[in-house]
């Protein structure tokens, strides 16, 4: 199959289903299918799904009713459309996708994106497919690389996944059971990723799994090297200038990781590091394996490693058996580390997981109230963060054009988008920019002096 056919792909949820999304697309163009942003046109459309919440669910579900009536307006005028359903719904829920919406062709799990063109070619011979069964062979191993074009039309920043799955058995959550058991990438392998990345124009590298600072693939030297040793080795990559990585469990910061932050200047000073709360009660039926204490404790090691890190977090309310004060104590971690951003959701009961059977569930009023409270002091202490940035002089990447003529946006080292009026010819590089004005959303600032290209 090589004629030019067209796919949509729709991605749900967090960083790494964009990625696995990117790698889809990868992995379809050498069967001929060319991305489109628009589901109208394609001849294949790939919901990428997220099941960490009952709402991303629902979402996944309401989506497909569209997806119905596209299929069925190109049906009436003799096109064929297919849709598949990916990701973590897809690996939950398996065959119950298509008897809901038997309007689904296939349906195919986290682990098994790569089979997608041999799929795609099986269910266009007829009946829905599902392929969920973790496979033998290690999807990374097949799947095709980017082209050079693909990766410039992603932006300067790319992710690459390190790490899959999850050993830790949160009480709340889905990961462990749709991701499967912690396997971490080999080295050699992620370094030829970030090299072809790093060719083709790529300047920060954000490194991604579940439970990325778990990190233990095998090294060049057969032994397990742990995320620092990782992050010192993609430093040297030629043209990386910047690197980040998430998801990380405050258990896994270990003492050679905070002083990575020390000792690697291209590790940006932003970390994001979920608390989900501030009271040891909850975390302990949370099953999170760290104490308030804990927490608090490695944000003191990772300032006293780079005096300029500033943090961000996630945070559930409404856990079974949340009390008042066990929220209060998550308002007060909050001021106490004074986040700079977090994601705060209410707790939802995901079938399967041993927080959905606990009895003591809290009504969906008092989940609501507390909410609202707790994005108030998110809000409060971001917007205290971003004003402190006024007056400073931050390293921007700039990454695009603005929304003004003669305006580009970069993002700062803390991942706030930063608009300054500058030559185009400066994407792609990094500039000192000088904060002239905070808004809620946004910093606006002029170039301090002329850019330099690090890595150039
Ligand atoms: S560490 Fe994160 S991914 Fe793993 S079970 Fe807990 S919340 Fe889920």
């Amino acid at each position: 199959m090589t004629s030019a056919r067209k796919v949509h792909i729709k991605s749900f949820g967090c960083q790494m289903n964009v990625y696995d999304s990117h790698r889809m697309a990868d992995t379809l163009a050498p069967e001929g299918f060319r991305e489109t942003p628009r589901a109208e046109d394609a001849d294949l459309i790939v919901l990428n799904t997220c099941h960490i919440r009952e709402k991303a669910e629902e979402k996944v579900f309401s989506e497909l009713g569209r997806m119905r009536t596209l299929k069925e307006a190109a049906a009436s005028v003799g096109r064929r459309v297919m849709i598949a359903v990916a990701g973590c719904v897809a690996q939950a829920h398996g065959r119950e996708i298509v008897r809901r919406a038997p309007t689904v062709d296939l349906v195919v799990g986290s682990q098994n994106y790569h089979r997608l063109p041999a799929l795609i070619a099986r269910a266009e011979r007829g009946g829905a497919l599902v392929d969920t069964e973790f496979p033998i062979e290690d999807k990374f191993g097949v799947l095709r690389p980017p082209s050079r074009a693909a990766i410039r039309a992603r932006g300067v920043s790319a992710f690459v996944t390190v790490q899959e799955g999850c050993d830790k058995f949160c009480t709340f959550c889905v990961v462990p059971y749709t991701r499967g058991a912690e396997a971490s990438r080999p080295v050699v392998k992620i370094i030829e990723e970030t090299e072809r990345l790093a060719q083709a124009g790529v300047r920060e590298i954000t490194l991604i799994g579940q439970n990325v600072n778990a990190y233990h693939g095998q090294g060049p030297d057969g032994r397990a090297w742990p995320l620092a040793r990782l992050l010192a080795r993609i430093g040297e990559v030629r043209g990386i200038a910047r690197m980040r990585y998430t998801t990380s469990h405050p258990r896994d910061m270990k003492t050679g990781l905070i002083a990575a932050h020390r000792d690697l200047p291209g590790l940006m000073p932003y970390l994001h590091v979920p608390a989900q709360s501030g009271s040891d009660h909850v975390l302990s039926r949370m099953k999170r394996r760290h104490t308030r204490a804990d927490y608090l404790d490695t944000i003191t090691h990772l300032r006293a490693a780079r005096p300029d890190m500033a943090f961000s977090s996630d945070f559930i309310v409404g856990f079974p058996g949340e009390s008042e004060r066990d929220f209060e104590n998550t308002l007060s971690l909050i001021d106490e580390v004074g986040f700079a951003g977090a994601f705060s959701f209410k707790y939802s009961a995901r079938p399967g997981t041993p927080a959905a059977e606990m009895p003591d569930q809290i009504g969906e009023d008092a989940k609501s109230e507390r909410l609202y409270r707790l994005q108030a002091a998110i809000d409060r202490n971001s917007a205290a963060f971003n004003a402190r940035c006024l007056g400073r002089t931050l390293e921007v990447l700039f990454e695009k054009p603005g929304r003004h003529p003669g305006q580009i946006v970069g993002r700062s080292p803390y991942l706030q988008a930063v608009q300054v009026m500058a030559p185009q010819s400066l994407i792609g590089k990094i500039a000192a920019v000088t904060i002239t004005e905070v808004s809620s959303n946004s910093l606006f600032g002029s170039l301090a002096r002329a850019a330099e290209a690090a890595g150039d």
